[in-house]
């Protein structure tokens, strides 16, 4: 899943993978041109804060994460999005160290610089 700070970016990189929408809590659709206007319409009106991102799933679905981890699903695009996560997780491909932010070589067990175990 790719992270936006707004919903004009996460409805401009949707549309490179999907063209139709449909709203999550109703039965309204969209296709790129209504959806990227309403895009812009909300994040004039209703922008989001710092601690907030838009997300946009592999298939093209665009979800709303308030708090860097439960995610809102606002606009889904076919059944299989009845299998999108509701929580948010960091990908667990470890590059940097967990407690001191040492940078990691794939695969090791544990931390050059401080010995923290990676999991
Ligand atoms: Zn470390």
């Amino acid at each position: 899943m790719k992270k936006f700070n707004s919903l004009l970016d996460a409805a401009r990189f949707a549309a490179t993978i999907s063209e139709n929408w449909h709203f999550a809590n109703s039965d309204e659709t969209y296709i790129k041109d209504t959806l990227l206007t309403l895009a812009k319409t909300s994040d004039g009106e209703d922008p989001i804060d710092e601690d907030s991102f838009y997300l946009v799933s592999l298939s093209g679905a665009i979800g709303l994460c308030p708090d860097g981890e439960d995610i809102d699903w606002l606009f889904l695009v076919g059944p299989d999005d009845e299998d999108l996560p509701s929580t948010y997780t960091e990908s667990r491909e470890l590059n940097f160290c967990p407690k001191c932010g040492y940078p990691i070589a794939s695969g090791a067990n544990f931390c050059d610089e401080c010995g923290e175990h990676l999991f």
